[in-house]
């Protein structure tokens, strides 16, 4: 493992069994995440994007150590922490936090803002009193809200203010990694730029590593180093974040690119391909054999019926898919 990376994936598989009868025997497998490898240095920003159900929450998930994962490993900063007992899990969940989607829901009610952001604290025995006080009035200065909120409880607060809150529990035992699960999705335009900014200048000042889970591409370019791209379970584009808007090479992910909606000329002259994202991301119990994109790809043909493998591109990015230096040199044509 190279010095400057902190998490790295081998091969990761999280299968959920599908059972059937009385008696659940076991007849297939939903393969949420089906076989990744991707590595992410230290202070960098690696997006994971893709639809609802594409399984980049399962996946951030199985990373946590939430789930046991079917197969693979996961290298945290030079420990394999695949197969860790309970207790070294919690010591693991230091470094490791989560920041999850919606700031009204995984807020206690009940509890004022300083119990909130004290609790991780006194779960992982940090500190006295005296000294946990000062560590949660750094944390709510930390994202830029005043001491007095401390005093108050979550219902009082805007979307943007508890998403703020969510910010600062989750950097309360000082981690490296931050796994952003949708963090701005549940918030308005305006408030998901500051959130954003305020993601980065901590990063800055943190020398924090963010894994970013994503539906939105829009939101990507200004925030990540490089970009995942999955569809059922699996990544089909790996690139740093000019490229993939420049050149992906992946029909699903010009799919995903042709969704976002562009204000500008200029802006549609960056996302150099147009081409539609029919039907819905098929159900991961009904996996479609060989390319998984195939039933919605406007480039398939019987080709693609076998699996593509994930190779690299002349870009230096990696993708799955037989066709992509002929599209991308623009001799297929879509079927549409
Ligand atoms: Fe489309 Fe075939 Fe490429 Fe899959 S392998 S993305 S179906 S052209």
């Amino acid at each position: 493992m190279a010095q400057d990376t902190v998490l790295e994936i081998n091969q990761l598989k999280k299968y959920f069994p599908i059972t059937k009868g009385f008696f659940k025997k076991k007849v297939g497998d939903v393969k949420a995440v089906d076989d990744i490898s991707l590595n992410l240095k230290r202070g960098s920003t690696l997006a994971i994007v893709g639809e609802s159900g594409s399984g980049k929450t399962t996946f951030a998930k199985s990373i946590m150590r939430f789930y046991d994962v079917t197969e693979g490993s996961i290298i945290f900063d030079g420990r394999d922490i695949t197969n860790l007992t309970a207790n070294e899990l919690k010591k693991l969940k230091q470094e490791m936090q989560m920041v999850h989607q919606d700031p009204s829901t995984s807020l206690n009610p009940r509890k004022k803002i300083k119990d909130i952001l004290e609790a991780p604290l006194k779960i992982h025995n940090i500190g006295d009193a005296k000294s946990r006080e000062a560590r949660v009035k750094e944390l709510i200065r930390l994202v830029e809200l005043p001491e007095e909120f401390l005093n108050r409880y979550p219902h009082s607060l805007s979307g943007g203010q508890k998403q703020r809150i969510g910010i600062a529990r989750a950097l309360a035992l000082n981690p490296k990694l931050l796994l952003l699960d949708e963090p701005t999705s549940a918030l308005d335009v305006s408030v998901q730029a500051k959130i954003i900014t305020l993601l980065r200048d901590l990063q800055e000042r943190l020398n924090l590593t963010y894994l970013f889970i994503t539906h939105d591409l829009s939101l990507v370019r200004n925030f990540a180093d490089n970009v995942a791209v999955m569809y059922l379970g699996s990544v089909v584009e790996y690139s740093d974040v000019e490229t993939l808007y420049k050149h992906p090479q992946n029909p699903y992910t010009q799919s995903l690119l042709s969704s976002i909606p562009v204000v500008n000329e200029n802006e549609q002259s960056m996302l150099p391909h147009k081409i539609p994202l029919d039907g819905e991301i098929p159900s991961p119990t009904k996996m479609p054999s060989g390319c998984k994109f195939h039933t919605r790809c406007p480039y398939a043909t019987e080709k693609c019926l076998e699996r593509p493998a994930f190779t690299k591109t002349k870009y230096n990015t990696y993708t799955s898919c037989h066709y992509a230096e002929e599209i991308d040199s623009g001799k297929v044509k879509l079927h549409v």
